[in-house]
Parts: C-alpha cells; structure tokens; sequence
C-alpha cells in the first residue's frame, strides 16, 4: 500500500528567499507510536497506509512521499525580547501542503527530522517526551476548541538524542493552518525587503484571510485581522488557564493558531502571576501577561508592514498606532465573552467583568483550581443546595457564598431556564484538561519504560473534554501536594 498523500504545495512556489529546500535525515528504526485517524481523513489521507513500514518511513522522514517538496522556513524573531535576525526551521522540515475536505489548505511538517540550514548550533532533533507533550496538548487544545496547529503522526527514531543526558528520539508530524509567523515578517522587514514583505501579505491574505482581499490597502487589513484573531485566541487561552510559556515573536502564528508548544502548561489553582518555563526567569510570558505580549508581538508586526502603510513614514506609524490601539478593545471584549459563558450569563451587561473577577480574585486568595470551580459552577447554576461541591474548592468557603449572592442576583436579572444554564456552561468549562502531573507521568512511563499506555489513555481523556466519564475521572483531579508541578522544561 503506498502512501498517497494529496499535496498541492503553494509556499514551496514563493521566491527562494523564502525557504532552503532540505530533505530530512534517516534515522535509525523508526518506529510508530501514534496516528491520528480523524486527521488523517480529514486530510485525505488512508491513516492505515500511514501504519505500514512504508507510511513509517514517510512519516520518520526515511521516504519523501509523491509531491512533497521538503524544505526548511526561514524566519526572524524576538526571543524573550531580544531581536534575532535568523532563526528559522531548524529542525522542522514543511513537507507541502494539502487542501482539506473542508476545502482548508494545511501544511504538514516533520518535526525533530534532522538538520537544515537554520539550525545554527542545534542537532535537528526532538526528543520523544517534547513531541508526547506536544502531541498530546495540541490534540487537548484543538479538542477545548481553542485554535491551534494539531498532531498527525509521532513516531520513535531508534537513535538518542543528547541534552542534560542521552534520551529518545521522536519525530512529530505536525499539521497548521500554515507555519508563518510574525517571524516570517520580520525575516524580511530587518533586510529591508519590502517586495518580500509585500508578496507575503498577499499569501496570508490569499490563505487565511481570504474575506480582506479586496482591501483598499491589503497590509493594514492584513494587521487587522491578525489583531482580531490573537485577541480572540488569547482571550481562549487565559479561559482555561493557558500558559503558553514561549511567547516569542518567533512562536506566534499569523494565522490565530496556537504552535509551538514547548514548556506550555495549565495551571491548577488560579493565579495570575503562574509561570511554568525555567526559561522564563523574569515571568515574561506568565499567564497573566500573555495579553500584554501578544500586543507587544503585533506591535512587531505593524512595524513591519510600516512600509506598505504609507509611503509617508510619519503618517504610516500614525496608521499603525491607531490599527494597534484596537488590540486591548477586542481582547477585553473577547475575554468578558469568554467569562460570561463560563458565568451561565447570555446579555451583556456594565459589570459582567468585575463579576468575574471578584470570583477570580477570591479563587486566588483560597487557591482554588480554576478547572474544577468553573466546572462544578455549572452545578450550582441548578440553585444554592448544589453549592456544595464549588464552595467546598475554596479554603474559606463563605468566600464563595459571599460572591454567590452577587452572582444569583445577576441569574435572576437575567432570568432563563436552570438546567438549560447549567448545559450551556458545562459546554463553556471543561471537566478535563491536560494537567501537568499527569503530562509529566505519561512522559515518564514512555521514556523510562517505552510504555506508551498513559500515553494513549491520557489522550483519550483530554480529546473529550467537556464529558463526564467515570472512567476517566482521575484526569479531572488536580495533583496532589507531592505531585505539583512547578517548572517546566521545553527540552528542545
Ligand atoms: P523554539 O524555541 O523551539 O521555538 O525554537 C527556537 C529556534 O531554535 C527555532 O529557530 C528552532 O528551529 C531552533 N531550534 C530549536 N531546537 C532545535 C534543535 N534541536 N536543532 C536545531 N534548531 C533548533
Ligand atoms: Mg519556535
């Protein structure tokens, strides 16, 4: 059975600046550990060809299928704030690309699959615990309805890899919407290629933002759109405790896509001021200032397309001040949505936020777990006896039922039906979400014992969110004292 995969490559047609071809690198005895069926279809491609030594080969980067045309993305970025002006696929290979049966063209890469041009001092690889967590969190992400870059295949390489110590090597075959990034822009905006700059507005418009293509000046809607769609993004994000733990400049999808997850991780108690990296020293990218950042990122962006703004410096920045400015609207909008649901509320009203936060606030001074308050309001939507599980969560429980009284008073402003309330929150606030204890347990029991059991069961659990199955009813407890994570390591 040969592997037949659609492709209908539109990047690899970009003018050479824009990428190195480079094919991936053997590896020993790949192995497979996982394919995503659902997706596989999807994307028009037979997931049990992909099972076959022959689809292995392909998906370890041992055979090209027909039509891939491998190469490697040059991009730039600010990494923790500092400029760099070469980063780029080092040890990412985009295959091409195929339309969906959806009609949606998306790239499919291998990533850990050998060295390319980009990879400065880097080996090329991953190894296996980083592609099990991104495997498994892009799966959860995409499942919770959050936009994100997904997990096709992953599969073991037979050879180590070398970090702190000696550990298995993986590839992951990771598919997005596409991999530009704001990167991708500034690749272009530090050598002064304003042509570059231009045809590669003209591609994301072309694929991602297909309604803004008539635009009067295709740049700023271009900014626009990208605006939106991280405001809306990160306003997801920060609903189910999100951590993204790298926000470069580098790592952030002009598409709306969460990609890249490196040392992401959920919180469990609620706290603003979380933060997993051990790179993250000085708490940049804490959960709390992700707003913040993405802002700081599209202001990167805007100053790349100053250029195509106006040919008149001073009125382009002016241009690019008034688009940016639109960013904290849009995210706070997006982000009182976002706790209105998770309230049970329908209308708008002036002091929807500062409901939320007070809760918030007092989930942090009683180091409640944002997942289980939200998931067990859903319950108490029904009337005050059902408080019990929720208040239980907080140390002083009164400081839940001092809030409760505020936010029943709203209910019955608002009037509607309990149990209907109660549904549409429980679709709003998931029971499951990948804790980190339990990530870092199914890395262990694959890495130290090649069982790939927790592996399986965990994703399983995290792809149906939003149900209560019994059976999967230790993935919706939070870690116990001696379990907690508190530092997470992207281990590239
Ligand atoms: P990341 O922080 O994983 O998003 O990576 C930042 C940059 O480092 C990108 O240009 C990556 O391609 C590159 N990189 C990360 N890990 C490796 C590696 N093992 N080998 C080569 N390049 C790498
Ligand atoms: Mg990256």
């Amino acid at each position: 059975m040969t592997v037949h995969v659609p492709f209908d490559n539109s990047y690899a047609r970009l003018p050479e600046a824009f990428y190195r071809r480079v094919l991936p690198t053997p590896v020993a005895m790949p192995q497979l550990i996982k394919v995503n069926e659902g997706l596989a279809r999807t994307l028009g491609i037979d997931p049990s060809a992909l099972a076959t030594p022959e689809g292995v080969e392909v998906l370890a980067g041992l055979r090209i299928a027909q039509g891939a045309e491998p190469l490697a993305m040059a991009y730039a970025g600010h990494q923790f704030g500092q400029f760099v002006p070469q980063l780029g696929d080092g040890r990412a290979i985009l295959l091409g690309e195929v339309v969906d049966r959806d009609g949606n063209r998306r790239d499919i890469q291998l990533k850990g699959s050998g060295p390319t041009p980009f990879s400065r001092r880097g080996d090329g690889r991953a190894a296996m615990g980083p592609v099990l967590r991104e495997y498994l969190v892009s799966e959860a992400m995409a499942a919770l309805g959050v936009p994100t870059t997904r997990a096709l295949a992953a599969v073991s390489t037979g050879e180590p890899v070398y970090r702190e110590t000696a550990l298995p090597g993986a590839v992951l075959t990771r598919v997005a919407s596409s991999h530009i990034r704001v990167g991708t822009f500034q690749f272009f905006a530090a050598r002064g290629d304003t042509d570059s700059t231009r045809l590669l507005v003209d591609h994301v418009l072309e694929r991602h933002y297909p309604a803004l293509r008539g635009a009067a000046n295709p740049a700023i809607a271009l900014l626009e759109g990208v605006i939106a769609r991280q405001a809306a993004l990160v306003a997801q994000w920060l609903g189910i405790g999100f951590i993204h733990g790298v926000m470069n400049t580098d790592n952030m999808s002009v598409a709306g896509e969460t990609i890249d997850y490196g040392p992401c991780a959920f919180m469990d108690a609620y706290d603003p001021k979380t933060v997993f990296s051990s790179i993250d020293q000085f708490g940049r990218y804490a959960y709390a200032n992700q707003p913040a950042i993405a802002q700081w990122n599209l202001a990167r962006l805007a100053e790349c397309l100053l250029p195509l703004f106006s040919d008149n410096e001073d009125e382009a920045v002016e241009i690019a001040k008034a688009v940016l400015a639109g960013f904290a609207g849009q995210f706070n909008d997006a982000y009182v949505a976002v706790l209105r649901r998770k309230l049970g509320l329908v209308e708008a009203r002036e002091d929807d936020l500062a409901l939320a936060q007070d809760l918030l606030d007092r989930m942090t001074a009683n180091t409640a777990d944002l997942t289980l308050v939200f998931r067990k309001l859903c319950d108490a939507a029904l009337g005050p006896e059902h408080d019990g599980p929720v208040r239980g969560l907080f140390i002083d429980p009164t400081a839940f039922d001092a809030w409760a009284t505020t936010w029943r008073a709203r209910l019955a402003a608002e009037g509607g039906d309990a149990s209907a309330r109660r549904e549409a929150m429980r679709a709003a606030s998931p029971a499951i979400i990948p804790r980190n204890h339990r990530v870092e347990a199914m890395i262990e029991a694959a890495v130290e014992r090649q069982d790939y059991a927790p592996f399986e069961e965990m994703l399983e659990a995290v792809t149906r969110p939003y149900d209560d199955r019994p059976a999967f009813a230790q993935y919706e407890e939070p870690p116990p004292a001696d379990q907690r994570v508190y530092r997470t390591f992207c281990g590239t």
